[in-house]
């Protein structure tokens, strides 16, 4: 008997929901999947109805690996390929199934499973019920510890049933979910280097926005390490999507400005206010349509809601706030899953620490922070802070 061939089977679920633009968005997962799979060599990717194939020269179990990052994903299932004949069928199920008892049920319990059958092939030679009879018979005799159990299975094994070849698996692995990157347009992060806002850009990357970042720069009151590890912040967040940029923005000159001459109560206020100016111009150089950050409603001084209508104000985008509501344990947890936690974890100082007041504004007034920016060349620094950016593309690394 032939070896049959290993595939990955892909399935998306919310892509599949949008009606007339399910194209666009199938379009963009492709995409990005030929990105994250630049590395295997002979990667093929075919759509069949509602899901996806895909072929290389790699293990179907390392592509899924890869694959897992790709937004708009919702599960995976390395598979086998087989003739449309119930006797490869079955083998493959056979082998699939004990690989999978092997791998994820050590120990000697029942293992709830069932068998699905999908039957798009109208002209194999047995009916769906008649498929899964036969081959959870098969399974059973072969593993005395699986119990069928059709509501709630540990171990699904699949069979897909079509008239290019039939696809067995067994198990799937969840994946993210979300939409396509950059299938929903894009925004600029500002990125610091806590375990806010790279969260803060995750989330929305997995909402199908393209993410670019800039993050602010105080040399020399902060010294390189801060810019390094939000470089690698930067990189390690780029592992989800195609490319990315990262501004590095000069930002002392705007912050000596400020602490000269500026209400001292209100200087981190003016610091965010700057950004958001800052960035709101940088944005709209990338054709980004909002400004993303870290804020979580309460957790310091500046993130109270009369401060963060104050620092909003200053932007010419909407600010997005994807974990406004989220705990801080909740923040690194999330952290520790998509791999920002360590380098998140690691000692530099940020710009907002540089010359902070004694007693910062708890409820800061409009017309106070306009009174005290009324002192300094909010153009001119602006202008200054926006020509002096350093623009770093980085690359996706799978
Ligand atoms: P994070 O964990 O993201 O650093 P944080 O809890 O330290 O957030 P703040 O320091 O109050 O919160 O900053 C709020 C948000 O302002 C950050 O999440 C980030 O989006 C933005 N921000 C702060 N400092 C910088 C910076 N140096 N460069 C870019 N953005 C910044
Ligand atoms: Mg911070």
């Amino acid at each position: 008997m032939q070896t049959p061939e290993e595939a990955l089977l892909i399935r998306y679920g919310e892509i599949g929901l949008k009606g007339g633009n399910r194209p666009h968005f199938e379009k963009k997962l492709v995409a990005h999947l030929r990105v994250a799979l630049a590395g295997v060599p002979g990667v093929r990717i075919q759509r069949i109805r509602g899901r996806m194939l895909v072929r290389g020269e790699a293990p179907a179990r390392e592509m899924a690996a890869i694959a897992r990052k790709v937004f708009g994903i919702t599960s995976l299932s390395p598979a086998l390929i087989v003739a449309r004949e119930p006797a490869p069928m079955l083998a493959a199920a056979r082998r699939l199934a004990a690989e999978a008892v092997a791998r994820e049920h050590p120990g000697l319990g029942p293992i709830r499973f069932k068998v699905e059958v999908n039957r798009a092939d109208k002209q194999f030679p047995l009916r769906s019920l008649e498929v899964a009879r036969q081959v959870g018979a098969q399974l059973l005799a072969d593993e005395p510890r699986l119990q069928v159990d059709l509501l709630d299975p540990e171990l699904t094994v699949g069979v897909d049933l079509r008239p290019e070849g039939v696809y067995v698996y067994a198990g799937r692995e969840r994946a993210y979910g979300g939409l396509p990157v950059a299938s929903t347009g894009r925004v600029l992060c500002l990125l610091s280097g806590g375990f806010d806002s790279p969260v803060a850009a995750w989330l929305c990357m997995k909402r199908g926005l393209r993410v670019d970042f800039i993050s602010f720069y105080s040399f020399p009151f902060v010294g390189p390490q801060t810019r390094e590890k939000i470089l690698r912040l930067a990189e390690k967040l780029t592992e989800w999507q195609p490319q990315s940029v990262l501004h590095v923005v000069p930002f002392s000159a705007y912050q000596e400005a400020i602490r000269d001459h500026c209400d001292e109560r209100y200087r981190t206020i003016l610091y965010r206010r700057a950004m958001q100016r800052i960035a709101s111009v940088v944005a709209r150089t990338r054709k980004g349509k909002a400004l993303v950050t870290g804020e979580s409603i309460g957790q310091v001084a500046s993130q109270t809601l009369e401060n963060m209508r104050l620092i909003e104000e200053a932007s010419r985008l909407p600010v997005l706030r994807p974990v406004l509501t989220y705990d801080k344990t909740e923040i690194i947890a999330l952290a520790r899953e998509i791999g920002t936690h360590d380098l998140s974890n690691l000692p530099a100082p940020d710009c907002c620490t540089v010359f902070q007041p004694a007693q910062p504004i708890i409820h800061g007034q409009l017309s106070e922070v306009e009174e005290a920016e009324a002192q300094i060349d909010i153009g001119q620094l602006t202008y200054d802070a926006v020509h002096g950016t350093e623009r770093i593309p980085l690359l996706h690394k799978p």
